[in-house]
Formats: structure tokens, sequence, C-alpha cells
């Protein structure tokens, strides 16, 4: 006998019948003997119609804590659904709010962090034979305010799920058949990937691809948590996340992001001098602003120019900042910019191949596209560009790298 959590996201939940067809599978689970916990997200739609909803009565910064109140209501819906579903089919089953589960949050609304899980309530439903349905993306923190996990949440709540019970795996089940070589939405070449590393994972999901969300793949890396992900449409098997170890062929591009969920902003005429890049960032870093890519370029006649991105949704915010910072600092300009894009690839294999860099450049230079910043790492090259370019760059880069196969584009040093 196994305890295994399965999580469904929107799309698998999103209506009565499909809501009924998880029903049967996770029985069918617990029928092979296995204790099985379920994390379910809001019905598919339903989160986005809620921030309208928020935005339209509580304006552009609706208050966080009702914001959390009424977001947290799309997996309050789907539990008991699923619950009522599972009753109807003769299992027992019981269904937990994260309040009820006591899955304790920090307080930071909205994009609150898991302190802890109380799993006592749950081993006693699990021991006693029934389903337990958990209600993903949400927490109570130490004052029993409800908060939330951010967009894609429920994937973190069924990783703490998983870790709480240690678990022998963690299900994720979506509409996609697993991870992919790079969005199967707008590649259609795309191929389903049978491992990946966590590693890789970790650079795919900070970079755009939304199929896991990134904390999630964080967590189940730090407590070594099987991770399958896989379709809830049919039974094939989809995509394990393990160990860099367990990984037998190091691809040298396994991924293709993008994403357009970044702004760019540009300060111009600094003095290069110690402690005015400081005045620059800390207020914007006060404020809990994640700034990604930085650069600074070369000074000429002792001024410079520093440009960054920042989360699209923290743009306004951050262009006020930088421009109070700016004069403060004596800046000739402050410019912004959020119809951008950010383009990547990520391959373990990257690390043994020298001409990877120069190869991406040179793909997107016969495609036409100009390159704005870029960033690497050991496993991932990203490029910033102009965003009506980032479907073009992407099919170009997986045709390249992935299409074409992982050695044939990239000689070796
Ligand atoms: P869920 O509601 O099940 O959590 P999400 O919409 O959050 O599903 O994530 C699944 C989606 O992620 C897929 O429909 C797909 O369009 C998108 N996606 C982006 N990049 C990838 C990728 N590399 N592999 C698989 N799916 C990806
Ligand atoms: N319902 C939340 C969202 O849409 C959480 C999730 O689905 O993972 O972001
Ligand atoms: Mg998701």
């Amino acid at each position: 006998m196994a305890l295994i959590v399965q999580k469904f996201g929107g799309t698998s939940v999103g209506d009565p019948e499909r809501i009924a067809h998880v029903a049967e599978r996770v029985i069918r689970t617990a029928q092979a003997g296995h204790q099985v916990a379920v994390v379910v997200s809001a019905m598919g739609g339903e989160t986005d119609r809620l921030v309208e909803l928020a935005r339209a009565v509580g304006g552009d910064r609706p208050n966080p804590r009702e914001y959390d109140v009424l977001l947290s209501t799309g997996e309050q819906k789907t539990i008991a659904l699923l619950a009522m579903a599972i009753h109807r089919r003769g299992h027992a089953v019981q269904s937990f709010t994260g309040t009820q589960l006591n899955l304790r949050t920090d307080t930071a609304h909205t994009r609150a962090r898991i302190e802890s899980v109380d799993d006592t309530s749950l081993r006693t439903v699990l021991d006693s034979g029934a389903i337990a349905v958990i209600a993903g993306f949400q927490g109570v923190d130490t004052d029993g305010n409800i908060t939330t996990l951010g967009r894609g949440g429920s994937d973190t709540t069924a990783i703490a799920i998983a870790a709480a019970l240690d678990a022998d795996e963690c299900e994720i089940y979506t509409d996609v058949d697993g991870v992919f070589t790079t969005d199967p939405k707008l590649v259609e070449n795309a191929r389903k990937l049978d491992v990946i590393s966590f590693e890789e994972m970790i650079e795919m999901a900070s970079l755009g691809a939304k199929v896991l969300q990134i904390r999630a793949v964080r967590f189940a890396m730090r407590y070594g948590i099987p991770l399958h992900v896989r379709s809830s449409f049919h039974t094939g098997p989809g995509t394990r996340v393990v160990v860099q170890e367990e990984v037998m062929e190091r691809l040298v591009v396994s991924g293709v992001t993008y994403n357009r969920n970044e702004a760019k902003i540009r300060v111009s005429g600094v003095r290069d001098q110690p402690g005015v890049v400081v005045r620059l960032f800390s207020p914007i870093s006060e404020d809990g602003i994640v700034v990604d890519m930085i650069i600074q370029n070369f000074a000429h006649d002792g001024s410079t120019d520093v440009t960054f991105t920042v989360p699209r949704g923290d743009y306004d915010r951050a262009m006020e900042l930088t421009r109070a910072a700016g004069d403060a600092v004596g800046a000739r300009a402050v410019e912004g910019d959020v119809g951008i894009a950010k383009v990547s690839i990520v391959g373990l294999g990257m690390k043994d191949h020298a001409a990877v860099a120069t190869r991406m450049f040179q793909v997107l230079a016969e495609e036409g596209v100009n390159i704005q910043m870029i960033s690497t790492s050991e496993i991932k090259i990203s490029v910033v560009i102009e965003e009506g370019f980032a479907e073009r760059a992407v099919k170009a880069l997986h045709l390249a790298f992935v299409e074409a196969g992982a050695s044939a584009p990239v000689p070796e040093d």
C-alpha cells in the first residue's frame, strides 16, 4: 500500500463531467489499495474571474486580506464538488480547506509561504480508508486570516501535503501529457520529456513554463519527493522529475521557454560612483518588488546607464519608485518598456558545450530578432527581446536546438 498525493489543475476539474472523471480516477487509485490525498485547483477560469471581480469592486490594489478571502473561494467550491462526486459513487471522503487543515503560512497575503502542515486530521481520515480532498492555493496565518500562495500555488500545496505525509509519490495531473521541450500550445512539434532533472525544471518554471509553479519544484527537490507530471485525460505515463544523477541523457537543450510577464526600466546618466546603485535599488526591494535581470553599462565621462527588469504587475509602482530614486541620485532620465519578452533555453548539457550561446544569438539574428539584454547561468541562457518577436524566437530556437537534434547544431567547443 502506498500513500499517493494527486493534484488536479483547473482544466481537469473545469466542469461537472470532468469532476466526475476525477472522482472515478481517484477512487480507482484507492481501490487499488492506496491511501489517496487529492489536492485541487479552482475550476478553470474561476480564479481569473475572481481577480477581475476584486478589481472591479476593490480597485487596482484591492485590500489584500479580503482579496485572499475572495480568491480562496474558487478552491473551496471544487473540494465540495469533488467530495460530493466521490460520495455519490459510494466511497468515503472528507474535504478540507486550508484553515480546516491548519496549513500554516506567513502573513504575506497573495504570495504567502507555507510554514507548516498539521497532518493529524489528514492521517485520521486516510487511516480510516477515506479519501482526503484538499483545497490547493490557500492557507491560514497565525491570526487565523486566510492567505493564498500566488498563482499556480496548488502545485505547492500538493508538494507540502506530500512532504507532511511522507508520501510515496506526488502526481500532478494537468491538461497536457507532461513537461514538454517547449509550450505544446505554442509549438506543434514540442516533445514530451520522459524525465527531467529538478535543476532544469526549476529553471524552466522560473523562466515561464507554467506547467509547475517554481516554488513547488524547489520544495519537492528539498524534500526528495518523487514528482510525476501527467495528463488527467488518459492514463499514459507523463514526465518524472528526478535528481540529476538519474537523467541518463544530458540534452544540450531540454527546454525553450518564454515569459511575457516582465517589464524593463532604464535609468540613464547616473554617476559611476560607489553607492549609487544601492540608492536606486533599495526602495524597490524594500517595497517587496523582485528585480530579475540587471545590466550596468561601461561608464563614459563618469556616467553610466543601468537597465533592469521587474514583474509586469509591479511595473507602475517600480517606475514611481525609480523616478524618485533617479531624481535623488541625479540621473538624466528614467524610461520604461512593458513590450518585452524573455526567451530562454535550458539544459544540463550546456555545461559541456561552449558554443551554445553563440549558436543561440546566430539563430535569433537569422530571424531578425534584436537582443536587448542577456543573462546566463550554468544551465540556461536568457535574452530579452521585443514582445512581438517572442513566438518567432521560441519556434526558431526550438527548431535549431531540439527538433534538429541535441548535438548536430552545437559543435563541441
Ligand atoms: P493546471 O491548471 O493543471 O495547473 P497550468 O495551466 O497551470 O495547468 O499549466 C499547464 C500549461 O502549461 C499547459 O497547458 C501548457 O500550455 C503550459 N506550458 C508552458 N510550457 C510548458 C512546457 N514546457 N511543458 C508543458 N506545458 C507547458
Ligand atoms: N487557482 C489558482 C490559480 O489559478 C491556483 C492554481 O490553480 O494552482 O492560480
Ligand atoms: Mg498550474
